[in-house]
């Protein structure tokens, strides 16, 4: 299998390439360029299959020759072996009809671990055979900076950098990304705010010298083999629930929407699949999208889940691709309005077609905490601000009861313990793996927000490289 890009002005790729490259040269994602599919029956096979097992039949097909099939399902073993739950992703059941799938059984306690620990693995290995090295870059405003360094940490072909605001991340996702005590790994703190670190990565990137010499290369969502690896809960879920015969609904709190686009990219390859149901918070970009078929950005606010506070959902224009029946031209000349103006608008036809999958819905701060407090006291679960938007838009937005539904929990309570407590008044305790945090060594770097800094420190510690 080959992939293509958005907007159709770079080279179609293999996938272990595309592993590599991240985002494509003319400014596109990479996409497959044809949705591989799953047959009824195969679905059916994979009732009561391993975490793992199900995630080498759901990958497998993306992944063509690039990789062996015995080695990707090493990869595969070794990946799900060190979450921390023997399910992988448990299942739980919130009233009848409704339930919750825990996507934080992994190192850093958000879903985001779930494709960045088979990414790490995955860098390695490829580079290991080309005989390659690869730096990567990565900004982060919490969640994406530790699940990139735990997966990356101690590989041999591989150094990272991770550039975070100074003082505007919480004391738990600070020191989940300061206390990883590996020689590769490079932390930098930056007095400045996440845009500027997102700024300073661009920046370093579009330095095509300094991207060169040092192999650049991202981790962040817009890398395929990231929407990839999320696919394989969609399926596991739908097993556990329906043993995969039977449509389900999912609930989704998203922000750069590469969650739920991996939702969409399993009913393409054949899961059945009633409603995705995207939830957002006050920053509400993909909701009045959905309602009005109108993008437009606006100032991002702050709110009490800080992973969805984005104004910007870069993994849209590969649904985009597919709305316009995947015509490039039509999806360059978009996203070039959008970049110019900040919005762009998508046909009547288009939208009719995303509603019969998609539907959306947004929660304020006190709503998302009201979620949390009844959740908790209709189940006795504790749930953190993100899943509680997507239970919320869940309960919203369903419609037909009869259809059972499945909400992502994208990170563990103790991530945001404050806001759960301040919600329901019961604080949140850090799983066993994570008990000793506030007792670990931290080792980072305080530079100012200025790219000459941060590319001075990038090649004093590379100082092999030339
Ligand atoms: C990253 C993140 C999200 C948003 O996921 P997208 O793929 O960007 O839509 C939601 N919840 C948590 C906890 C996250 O870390």
């Amino acid at each position: 299998m080959n992939y293509v890009s958005t907007r159709g002005k770079a080279p179609d790729l293999a996938f272990d390439d595309v592993l590599l490259t991240g985002l494509a040269r003319d400014g596109g994602l990479y996409v497959p360029d044809a949705w591989p599919t799953l047959s009824g029956a195969d679905i059916k096979a994979m009732n009561g299959l391993s975490y793992a097992e199900t995630a080498f039949r759901v990958i497998r097909p993306f992944v063509g020759d690039s990789i062996n099939e015995g080695d990707l399902a090493t990869i595969i073993d070794d990946t799900y072996a060190g979450f921390d739950h023997p399910d992988v992703a448990p299942l739980k059941t919130l009233a009848a009809g409704e339930h919750l799938m825990e996507l934080f059984h992994g190192p850093t306690l958000a879903f985001k671990d779930y494709a960045m620990q088979f990414l790490g693995r995955m860098f390695d290995h490829v580079l290991a055979k080309r005989g390659e090295r690869v730096t990567i870059v990565v900004a982060t405003s919490g969640d994406t900076g530790p699940a990139a360094l735990e997966a990356c940490r101690g590989r041999d072909a591989i150094d990272i950098f991770n550039l975070y605001p100074d003082g505007r991340v919480s004391e738990v996702q600070r020191r989940q990304m300061t206390t990883v005590n590996e020689s590769n790994v490079h932390n930098i703190a930056v007095r400045g705010t996440f845009d500027d670190c997102q700024n300073m990565v661009k920046a370093m990137f579009n330095d095509q010298p300094f991207r060169d010499r040092y192999r650049l290369s991202a981790v962040n969502s817009i890398n395929w083999a990231r929407v990839m690896a999320q696919i394989v809960y969609y399926f596991y879920g739908s097993a556990r629930v329906t043993g995969g015969a039977h449509p389900v609904s999912f609930a989704v709190p998203t922000g750069n929407f590469g969650n739920v686009f991996a939702g969409y990219a399993a009913a393409r390859i054949g899961l059945p699949i009633d409603k995705l149901i995207v939830g957002t918070n006050r920053n509400d970009i993909l909701s009045r999208f959905f309602e009005s078929g109108l993008m437009q950005t606006g100032t991002v606010h702050p709110t009490i889940s800080p992973s969805m506070d984005i104004q910007i959902s870069s993994n849209f224009e590969r649904l985009l691709f597919e709305l316009y029946g995947r015509d490039s031209t039509v999806v360059r000349a978009i996203m070039n309005t959008f970049k110019d103006t900040g919005d762009f608008a998508v046909g009547p036809k288009q939208m009719a077609t995303a509603r019969q999958l998609f539907v959306s819905a947004r929660f304020d701060d006190d709503e998302t905490k009201k979620t949390i407090r009844d959740v908790y006291e209709q189940s006795g679960e504790l749930i953190d601000p993100h899943s509680a938007i997507g239970i919320a838009a869940g309960r919203a937005c369903r419609g037909n009861t009869d259809i059972p539904l499945i909400s992502l929990a994208t990170a563990h309570p103790a991530k945001f313990p404050d806001a759960v407590e301040a919600a329901c008044g019961v604080r949140p305790e850090l799983p066993a793996r994570l008990s000793d945090l506030f007792q670990r060594d931290e080792r980072f770097t305080v530079l100012d927000n200025d790219l000459a800094a941060v590319q001075d420190f990038v090649s004093t510690a590379l100082p092999g490289t030339a």
